[in-house]
């Protein structure tokens, strides 16, 4: 856990269309998190299957797939203390029916297979996707509000 801790958020298909793609900035935004890195992009089933390699031999893996190349999604990393763990928090339970009211899939979302946003589950998995989506690199640069957001 740091300051520079970065996750992998992503947006995906379903909140692009149905036009969350800003609440969902904001929400990071807001809580402090510096954005180095965004893109929207239709990924390819091929690219949606590596990012979700971990996940190849459950039932629900060809419907997610499709789901995810449906459409374009917004790929994006967050930079800024215990950026994954909180990003996880940030958008809730896998299930939105589980989520807790507040959070990003507990405030717009009813269904598993619809849950609108993707968060890195580990440090580790966040490196990994943020190289999977970001292969050019990041942009680092000072933010001036860090001395109002961290001690
Ligand atoms: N998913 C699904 N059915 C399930 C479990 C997961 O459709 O029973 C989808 C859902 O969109 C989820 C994604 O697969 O966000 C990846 O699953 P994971 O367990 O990694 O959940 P997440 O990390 O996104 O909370
Ligand atoms: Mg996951």
């Amino acid at each position: 856990m740091s300051q520079n801790e970065r996750t992998y958020i992503m947006v995906k298909p379903d909140g692009v269309q149905r036009g969350l793609v800003g609440e969902i900035i904001a929400r990071f935004e807001k809580r402090g998190f510096k954005l180095i890195a965004l893109k929207l992009v239709h990924a390819t089933p091929e690219h949606l299957e590596k990012h979700y390699a971990d996940l190849a031999g459950k039932g629900f893996f060809a419907g997610l797939i499709k789901y995810m190349a449906s459409g374009p999604v917004v790929g994006m990393v967050w930079q800024g203390l215990d950026a994954v763990k909180t990003g996880r928090a940030m958008l809730g339970a896998t299930n939105p029916l589980a989520s807790a009211v507040g959070t990003i899939r507990g405030d717009y979302a009813l269904a598993v297979g619809r849950n609108i946003c993707h968060g890195s589950d580990t440090v580790e998995n966040a490196e990994k996707e943020i190289a999977l989506w970001f292969p050019e690199g990041v942009t680092q640069y000072t933010n001036v509000a860090e001395p109002w957001i961290y001690e």
